[in-house]
């Protein structure tokens, strides 16, 4: 029955009543050195995020998902559809990265890097606090009528949220359209570019909705991550945990009473003074053990070690620690299933290193134009036409490309002339006839070898088929 009890705050969330209403959570503002180390993190992020779509590297913006082109810059390098193959493998990459770190460490990435929780608990958490002030004071504003105190505080915390979430739709958006597009469109007034205005504003609206009211519920019901937790972590994983050997004892967790021999007396190192839970940002109370409602923050690590100096009693009562740290004070160990992950992890990581060596700066196509046979020529000469498209990933002109066929004695002539101009990061396409002496071929369906050369410059080899007669005698 007691155990029962103890496990009742698995049959509801923190954030929700028993009536199913929105429990609105006032975190107290956390202060001590994990909370100083997050928000240096966050100030890197921050910067990183918002100045990456700015940067250019080699001519090239340093960051670019433009989905709707299909063209993306990774650290300055483009990476066209033909790419699409290195972009699943570092989204693979990704993937087992982010898996390794949660079987390891639990949900570090979410406490320390999710943009979720840099945004909400490192931008919009502290305009809250600046504007309305610490826990108990948002409570009593939220209590209280409207007046002109009321209306003042709000209204500037909505409208200073609205412009950041303007902010960051912007910068989205330079991500998935180009800076420079983005930098053209300011510049010839939003007028000029309704629709793109429409979508902005509905951007901005979702990351109004997300930051102003929907808050941790992204963490605790949206977030598939979060979901996954279940299955990736186990006994030997890293979390922010509460020592509950430590806190409990034998009488329980107990009130402090000063000058009382805490030791002697057999209760607990938990004072029950309820720091850890208002602190908490997603309203639960880490002493029931490992929720998934937990983010990994630390701001429990923080307030409980400010409450253990106070009552000169060691720190760490709440820290990174893994179910049998705790319950056998075991230490962090490498499990299989670590292993594991980390030789997939390095497996992949080769393989899209080798990829990205290998990956040439021109890519060449060539196609035997469809439902089109040889011709015999005079002098014995068999000829095919196909159509080929030079793409360009980097972001000088290639002005004067050429083929040259490497397999057979042979010639190419391209429709458009003897050199053809690929631009910067852009495409040539166009047709092209290969003749080869009946003599030279060796079978009917001969694999061509060719060369791509700028100048003098072999860029590319590419491959292709030549059709030719069946007898060669
Ligand atoms: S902050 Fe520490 S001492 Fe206070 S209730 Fe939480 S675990 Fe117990
Ligand atoms: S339990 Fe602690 S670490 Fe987990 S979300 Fe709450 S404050 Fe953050």
């Amino acid at each position: 029955m007691e155990k029962q009890e103890q496990e009742r705050f698995r049959d509801s969330i923190g954030t929700v009543t028993s009536e199913g209403k929105r429990s609105w959570v006032y975190p107290k503002k956390p202060d001590g050195i994990l909370y100083k180390y997050r928000k240096w993190v966050s100030y890197f992020l921050l910067i990183f995020l918002f100045v990456s779509p700015f940067i250019k590297l080699n001519g090239n913006q340093f960051l670019m998902f433009n989905v709707l082109e299909r063209r993306f810059n990774i650290f300055g390098d483009i990476f066209w559809p033909q790419d699409f193959y290195l972009f699943v493998l570092m989204m693979l990459i990704g993937v087992v990265f982010v898996v390794l770190f949660t079987v390891a460490f639990g949900r570090i990435f979410c406490g320390w890097i999710c943009p979720q929780t840099i945004f909400m608990e490192m931008v919009f958490r502290r305009i809250e606090y600046w504007i309305e002030g610490d826990r108990g004071k948002q409570i009593r504003l939220d209590k209280q009528n409207w007046n002109a105190e009321k209306i003042r505080k709000k209204a500037s915390k909505w409208f200073i949220f609205f412009i950041i979430s303007f902010l960051i739709a912007n910068v989205f958006l330079a991500y998935l359209i180009g800076s420079d597009r983005l930098l053209l469109y300011i510049q010839e007034g939003p007028l000029a570019h309704i629709s793109t205005l429409i979508s902005l504003l509905i951007f901005t609206g979702v990351f109004y909705f997300v930051f102003a009211w929907f808050r941790e519920q992204v963490c605790v019901i949206a977030c598939p991550y979060g979901r996954l937790q279940g299955v990736l972590l186990d006994t030997k994983s890293i979390v922010v945990a509460y020592d509950h050997k430590r806190g409990e004892k034998e009488k329980g967790r107990a009130k402090f009473k000063k000058n009382e021999d805490r030791e002697a007396s057999g209760k607990g190192d938990c004072i029950d003074c309820l720091q850890c839970v208002q602190v908490c940002p997603t309203g639960i109370d880490i002493r029931n053990g490992t929720q998934l409602e937990c983010v990994n923050c630390t701001a429990c690590i923080d307030a409980c070690n400010n409450i253990m100096d106070a009552v000169d009693l060691p720190r760490g009562l709440i820290r990174y620690a893994s179910e049998e740290n705790i319950e056998k004070r075991k230490k962090f160990k490498f499990t299989p299933r670590i292993k594991g992950y980390a030789a997939v992890l390095f497996i992949l990581v080769s393989v899209l290193t080798g990829m990205l060596f290998l990956r040439s700066d021109v890519e060449a196509n060539i196609l035997r134009l469809p439902g089109q046979l040889y011709e015999h020529k005079e002098n014995n000469i068999i000829s095919n036409v196909y159509t080929y498209k030079l793409i360009n990933k980097t972001s000088k002109d290639y002005e004067n490309v050429q083929f040259k066929l490497m397999s057979h004695k042979g010639s190419i002539r391209t429709v458009k002339g003897s050199s053809i101009l690929v631009p910067a990061n852009g495409l040539a396409e166009g047709t092209l006839f290969i003749e080869i002496n009946k003599a030279a071929l060796e079978t009917e369906k001969d694999k061509l070898k060719i060369a791509v050369y700028d100048g003098e410059n072999l860029i590319e080899t590419t491959g292709t088929t030549f059709l030719g007669p069946r007898s060669y005698n």
